[in-house]
Order: structure tokens, then C-alpha cells, then sequence
């Protein structure tokens, strides 16, 4: 299966198609990841917070698959504000990894209730700089928040976001393109929440006769954003990565953009609520 590369802002390429690992218990992250990897995903989104760091860090060790045909993001919690903060997180992360350094390096939330964000995001430069992560981006950062981050002229090369055929976050991913910074969906299929599986997107799937999954995860790629489906289970581990082949019509892509409800069609927290 080949997975198209990306091309990111800074010069770099990122696999387009990933594995995510939120929720992927301690206990059980470095076999699931294992498994990943042998079902030949290249690219592994984790952070602090999932606390399976280390289980990743085993998973890539002992696959054997040479560093640089790995990429690895990983993410600065919350409660890490600030520039020695950042730092000592970040070397924290990379220590949990067995890495001397990620791929990419994200502030998980805005956080508002914080205070700026700018500091913590100028030292994400530095550690770019000093080559602890080859790039840097944000997470959650819509079109409110987006643009505090945008004046300190350093340019994220993406935007991790919550992003699924009912929640399609216009606004931000307008303002993204705008920087050319390339939007990264979580909880891509939905996260469980939504049934996918009715309507048009299983119109599609029983006309191509693909799953809804590999639909969903199809208009995703078509679009240009990247995306790490998460799933405990190898077959459909399998099933998305598969999704890379899956040709949509331009139809289609109408379809499944009509089911957009903006606001309304979130599953998971507001950025601006979380703290
Ligand atoms: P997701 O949309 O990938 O949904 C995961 C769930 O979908 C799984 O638990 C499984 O039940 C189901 N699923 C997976 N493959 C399926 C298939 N082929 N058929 C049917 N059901 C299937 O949601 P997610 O895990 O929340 O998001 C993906 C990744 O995004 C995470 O693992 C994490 O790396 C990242 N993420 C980031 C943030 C953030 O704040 N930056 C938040 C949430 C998730």
C-alpha cells in the first residue's frame, strides 16, 4: 500500500495517512503499535496526555524500520506553559520515545484560561532550531485562535483539528490554507459518536463496495488533509489503511462535504472551554 507524502510548509513531507494512538491503553500501546507498524503505518500521532509515550517508544524499537522512515509526532500538554516548561516537556517526551528527537512537536490546546500562548510557541522555534523536532505545529487552534500565533511571524506547518464529514470547520481550515499550513483531522471518523455507516456515506460505500470507514477516510485524503485513524484492531488497521486506494467521483466528495453542520456537528470538546 502506498501512502501519499505530503508536502508542509517548512520543506518537509509527513505521511498522509496515519496512526493514532488516543485512548491506546499504556498496558497495551507498544503490541497495538507493533501491529501498526507490521500493517505498514509510517507515521504515529501520540502526546503526553495519552501516557503511552514509552509503549511507542518500545513499538518503534524493536520494528527495526530505519528513523527516517518513521514519522512521530508528539504533543505539549496543558499544564506545560512557558519556556523552561516546553523545554522540560519536550525532553521528557523524547526520553518516554527512546528518540533524540520527533517529527513534529504540537501545543495540544490554546488553553485561554491561561493566559497567551505566544512564549510557549516562540520556544517550540527554538527547539525546531536546535533540532529536538524537525517541525512544529498546533493543535485546536480554530480561527480564534489561530491568529495570535500567526503575528509572531513563526508559521505553524499544521493544525491538528477536530475535523469529520458533520463538523468540516470552515472557518479555520479557510485561514489555515491562507498560511499554507496543512490541516491534520482528529477524531476523522467520528470518533464512535456518529453513525457514519447511514445515509450518503453508505450510499458510497455499497456502491464502491468499501466500508464507510474507508469512505470517510478517502474524502479526507482528497481534500489534503492528513489524518491517523485509531483503531485497536488489526483488520481495521488493514481496512484504513486501504483507504488510500479508494477513488472518490467529484460527486461524492459533494455528497459528503452537503453533510457538513457546522457548529452543531462537534463531538468533542470546544477550545475554547478547555484549560
Ligand atoms: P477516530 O475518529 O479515529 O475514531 C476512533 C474510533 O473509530 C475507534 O475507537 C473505533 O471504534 C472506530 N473505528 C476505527 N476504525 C474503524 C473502522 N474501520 N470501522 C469502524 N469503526 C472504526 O477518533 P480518534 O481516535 O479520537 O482520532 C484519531 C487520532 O487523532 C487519535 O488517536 C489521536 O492521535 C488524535 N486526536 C487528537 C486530538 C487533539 O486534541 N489533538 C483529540 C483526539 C484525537
Amino acid at each position: 500500500m502506498t501512502i501519499p507524502a505530503l508536502a508542509l510548509n517548512d520543506g518537509r513531507s509527513i505521511p498522509q495517512l496515519g496512526f493514532g494512538v488516543f485512548k491506546v491503553d499504556p498496558a497495551e500501546t507498544e503490541r497495538i503499535v507493533s501491529e501498526a507498524l507490521e500493517a505498514g503505518y509510517r507515521h504515529i500521532d501520540t502526546a503526553a496526555v495519552y501516557r503511552n509515550e514509552e509503549g511507542v517508544g518500545r513499538a518503534i524499537a524493536a520494528s527495526g524500520i530505519p528513523r527516517d522512515e518513521l514519522f512521530v509526532t508528539t504533543k505539549l500538554w496543558n499544564d506545560r506553559r512557558g519556556a523552561a516548561e516546553a523545554r522540560g516537556a519536550m525532553g521528557e517526551s523524547l526520553e518516554k520515545l527512546g528518540l533524540s528527537h520527533v517529527d513534529l512537536y504540537l501545543i495540544h490546546w490554546p488553553t485561554p484560561a491561561n493566559g497567551s500562548p505566544v512564549e510557549t510557541w516562540e520556544t517550540l522555534g527554538e527547539l525546531r532550531a536546535e533540532g529536538l523536532t524537525t517541525s512544529i505545529g498546533v493543535s485546536n487552534f480554530d480561527e480564534r485562535f489561530l491568529p495570535e500565533i500567526l503575528e509572531t511571524g513563526l508559521v505553524p506547518a499544521v493544525d491538528q483539528i477536530e475535523l469529520h464529514p458533520q463538523f468540516q470547520q470552515r472557518a479555520a481550515t479557510a485561514l489555515a490554507a491562507e498560511h499554507r499550513i496543512a490541516i491534520e483531522a482528529w477524531g476523522p471518523l467520528g470518533q464512535g459518536k456518529v453513525d457514519y455507516s447511514a445515509g450518503a456515506i453508505g450510499e458510497i460505500a455499497e456502491r464502491l463496495g468499501v466500508t464507510w470507514a474507508q469512505v470517510v477516510i478517502a474524502w479526507h485524503l482528497a481534500a489534503g488533509r492528513i489524518v491517523f485513524p485509531k483503531s485497536n484492531r488489526r483488520e481495521r488497521m488493514e481496512e484504513n489503511l486501504a483507504a488510500a486506494a479508494v477513488q472518490l467521483s467529484a460527486d461524492d466528495i459533494a455528497a459528503i462535504d452537503a453533510l457538513d453542520q457546522g457548529a452543531a456537528g462537534r463531538v468533542s470538546a470546544d477550545p475554547a472551554e478547555v484549560s
